[in-house]
């Protein structure tokens, strides 16, 4: 029996946060698409030079390369007990993919973290990560002790390229276009549960741990 958790939302509505965190509690590996994807781009592998346009444009980078990075990442040993996606899936044909590797014993947690326009574009354009860990900041909410220096590990803090405004804009439209349909497929099988996502993250845990299966 595997715990497979799907967290699925806006870009900025605290997936990556939740994931961290969850991860601590039931010790399941997060898995997270941007991330590897990040990984290859910056490893200059062929996937990676494939993925790059689409990410700098806000775009999503095809099922197809997609789905068989996931597909790799989620059979390996580490993730015999479950793992938590974050970030996948984000397409009909990425959900399905998933359904098809799902095991009738296993446990399905699938939650949506809601927030609007103006909050996730604030923010955003307000993220910084650590170069090193991947720790998240924002400039005002939760701004690391020294300037531009990561609390936990001293690395340098940057903006991700995808976080200026133009591209999140586009990343939002995408998310509507493509990912939101995703809320009536899991829905319709009575698996989908809301949670706000623009509270804070130590809110947004306890109302999971209220909910989730584990
Ligand atoms: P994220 O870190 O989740 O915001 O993802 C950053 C970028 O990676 C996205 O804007 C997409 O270009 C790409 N990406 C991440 N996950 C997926 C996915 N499941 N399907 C397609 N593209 C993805």
């Amino acid at each position: 029996m595997r715990n497979i958790f799907i967290l699925l939302g806006p870009p900025g509505a605290g997936k990556g946060s939740v994931a961290g965190e969850l991860s601590l509690l039931i010790k399941v590996p997060v898995i997270a698409s941007g991330d590897l994807l990040r990984e290859n781009v910056r490893n200059g592998t062929p996937l990676g030079l494939k993925a790059k346009k689409y990410m700098e444009a806000g775009e999503l980078v095809p099922d197809g390369i997609v789905i068989e990075m996931i597909g790799a990442k989620v059979s390996e040993p580490n993730c015999s007990k479950g793992f938590i996606l974050d970030g996948f899936p984000r397409t009909l044909a990425q959900a399905e993919m998933l359904d098809g590797i799902r095991d009738a014993e296993d446990l399905f947690n699938v939650f949506y973290l809601k927030a609007d326009d103006d909050f996730l574009i604030r923010r955003l354009s307000n993220r910084r990560v650590c170069g090193n860990c991947g720790k998240i900041y924002h400039l005002v909410n939760l701004p690391p002790a020294k300037e531009g220096v990561c609390d936990t590990c001293g690395g340098t803090l940057v903006q991700r390229k995808d976080d200026t405004e133009e591209v999140i804009k586009k990343s939002l439209e995408v998310y509507k276009d493509l990912t939101a349909p995703l809320l009536k497929y899991y829905e319709d099988k009575g698996l989908l549960h809301v949670v706000a996502g623009d509270i804070s993250i130590g809110y947004m845990m306890d109302c999971i741990k209220k909910i989730m299966k584990w």
